[in-house]
This record gives structure tokens, C-alpha cells and sequence, in this order.
């Protein structure tokens, strides 16, 4: 679908760094519409500022999506086009905008993407782990024990997983990971795509866990971390190191038993031991 459309939603991807991975389409669309819905006005202005992009902006965002969500809607219905941004890449992806998106689908309004960057398909795309079948798991929860809870989930997910995570959680992240999905587990971490300081790193968790650790500087800007499925290797070491853990915990404590399980089997140690 393409311009001029009256009462159209128009859900539009920005760059997630470089401002050049910005369509020709987007533009087009963000300089005729009558509004632009967006997740922080302050972070969107420089941006459309250097497209020439002229068009009134709203604020959206967690805090006020009910209210923007009926002007929103009103001005749909008038027949005006609207479109939606979020601060980066594609909105709706761990970004606001869904309950806009439900209201003006019930409301049977027309509703368009614009499609462009998303950093974690940039992740995968360059991650050279299975991308045939994929998790989408956005960030995990901040504290540690929500996280574990999640991981353990997770744990036996075939398909290649990718997380969200913030600098200043990454660490502990990889740390719960090493415990849960096991320390062998390739993961690539995929730091400040597109921008000067990209860096995208294949490793095994624990070894990424080391690197991260003694490498402060990796730890700053926004990262996507792309982990390897559960591979029947693994899946098999889990279910021997679950049998060799009930019968060592007839003897000891759960701790010690699920250390020994995990050192004889090759299973992690922390899945053992929650299980
Ligand atoms: N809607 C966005 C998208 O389409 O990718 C994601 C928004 S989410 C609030 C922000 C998170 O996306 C960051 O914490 C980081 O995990 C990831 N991210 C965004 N830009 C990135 C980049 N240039 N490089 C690596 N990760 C990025």
C-alpha cells in the first residue's frame, strides 16, 4: 500500500544507529501524514530535523497510552493518517504501540507497516547460528531469581533464542545463562549494530561471560544476545544428569549432588539443582 491513503495507521521503522538505514518509503510517509505518534518527541526530532520531515508530532509511551491512544483514534476516524514511531527500529518490538494497534484494528481502520530495521533480526542475520526457526524473548526480567525462572523455561527450547538486554545487566545475564542453558552454549553477542562502535562476538556463554567481565568497554550501548537452541546433546545430558542427580540426592545434600551430577553428566549444574 502506498500514499495517499485517508484514515491509515502507518506503523513506520526507523534506524537503529545509522541514520541512512532509514527507506525512502518511511520518509515519504512521515512527511504526508497529519500526525506522527511517538514513543519520546525529544529522541524523534533530531531525526526527522535531518529528513526535512515537518509534520506535527504526539508523545506515546507506557505512561500516557491510554489518552494518546484516543486522539489517536479520533483523528483516524476524522480521516486523517497517522503514523507510529518508536525511539529505534520497528515499534512494537519490546517498544509501545500495541494497545494503539488493537483500538484501531477494532475499530476496523486501516493499518499499514512501513518495514525497516529491527535489531534483532539484524542480530540473527549476522549471528551465523540457525535462523530457520527462532525465539523472540525480548529483555528477561531484571531481577535475578524472574530471570532464572524464565532461562528455566527456556531451557530446552530447540530453536535459537534472542534476548534484549541492557549494559547494565548484561553481565549477570550471562551469568544466569552460564547456570541454567549450560556453559558450552554458543551465543553471539551483537553490541551497537550499525553504529561506529559494532561489534558482533561468537563464543561459548561462559567464555563470553569471561570476556565481558574483563572487558568493561563491552559492556556500554545496547546489545542483542543470540543463543544457540537446545541441541539433542544438551537435551540428552539433561535428562542423565536429572537421573544421576536423584540418586545422589538419597545420599547428600541437594547442592553437593547436583555439583557431582553436573561434573559427571556435563549438565548444568544450576538446572539440576532448581530441578
Ligand atoms: N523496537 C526496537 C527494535 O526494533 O529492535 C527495539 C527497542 S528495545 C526498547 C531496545 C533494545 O533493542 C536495546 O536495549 C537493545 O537490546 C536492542 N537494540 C536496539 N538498537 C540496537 C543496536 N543498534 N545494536 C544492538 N542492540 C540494539
Amino acid at each position: 500500500m502506498s500514499f495517499p491513503v485517508s484514515g491509515c495507521l502507518w506503523v513506520v521503522a526507523t534506524p537503529i544507529g545509522n541514520r541512512h538505514d532509514f527507506s525512502a518509503r518511511a520518509i515519504d510517509t512521515l512527511r504526508q501524514v497529519a500526525l506522527v505518534a511517538a514513543e519520546d518527541t525529544r529522541h524523534s526530532r533530531p531525526l526527522l530535523r535531518y529528513y526535512q520531515i515537518a509534520t506535527p508530532l504526539i508523545a506515546l509511551h507506557e505512561h500516557n497510552e491510554q489518552e494518546a491512544v484516543k486522539t489517536v483514534l479520533c483523528r483516524l476516524q476524522a480521516g486523517a493518517s497517522v503514523a507510529l514511531i518508536c525511539d529505534a527500529g520497528t515499534p512494537l518490538i519490546s517498544d509501545p504501540g500495541f494497545r494503539l494497534l488493537r483500538a484501531a484494528r477494532t475499530a476496523g481502520m486501516r493499518c499499514a507497516p512501513v518495514p525497516g530495521a529491527c535489531a534483532a533480526i539484524a542480530a540473527l542475520s549476522v549471528a551465523g547460528l540457525p535462523s530457520d526457526r527462532f525465539v523472540f524473548e525480548g529483555f528477561l526480567p531484571p531481577k535475578s531469581a524472574a530471570r532464572r525462572a524464565r532461562l528455566r523455561v527456556l531451557m530446552r527450547e530447540p530453536r535459537t533464542l534472542i534476548f534484549y538486554e541492557s549494559a547494565h545487566r548484561l553481565a549477570e545475564s550471562l551469568r544466569d545463562m552460564c547456570d541454567v542453558l549450560g556453559r558450552q552454549r554458543d551465543v553471539v553477542l551483537a553490541r551497537e549494530l550499525t553504529k561506529l562502535f559494532e561489534t558482533v562476538l561468537s563464543n561459548s556463554l561462559e567464555g563470553l561471560a569471561a570476556h565481558i567481565g574483563s572487558n568493561p568497554q563491552q559492556q556500554r550501548g545496547e546489545h542483542v544476545l543470540v543463543v544457540a537452541g537446545c541441541g539433542d546433546e544438551v537435551d540428552a545430558k539433561l535428562t542423565e544428569g536429572k537421573r544421576v542427580f536423584v540418586l545422589l540426592r538419597e545420599a547428600l545434600p541437594p547442592g553437593k549432588a547436583a555439583r557431582l551430577a553436573a561434573a559427571i553428566t556435563g549438565a548444568p549444574r544450576r538446572a539440576l539443582y532448581d530441578a
